[in-house]
């Protein structure tokens, strides 16, 4: 049996590249440092962010930050 690898997702500031995991933040949907809404999928294809680091969506490409 193998072991489920737990998936880690984030929510991110396109502004300024602030980020969360989404588990403690389920209700702060905004950006501490600069306000700007928080966002946890790719807005093109939906797909959770898993990096926090990442700049680009892995799937589709679309820009993140
Ligand atoms: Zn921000
Ligand atoms: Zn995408």
């Amino acid at each position: 049996m193998q072991m489920e690898i737990q998936k880690q997702s984030y929510r991110i500031c396109s502004q300024c590249n602030f980020f969360k995991p989404k588990e403690i933040s389920l209700k702060n949907e905004y950006c501490e440092k600069c306000g700007h809404e928080l966002a946890n999928a790719c807005k093109k294809c939906h797909l959770e962010f898993n990096n926090p680091f990442a700049k680009h969506c892995k799937k589709c490409g679309e820009k993140i930050t």
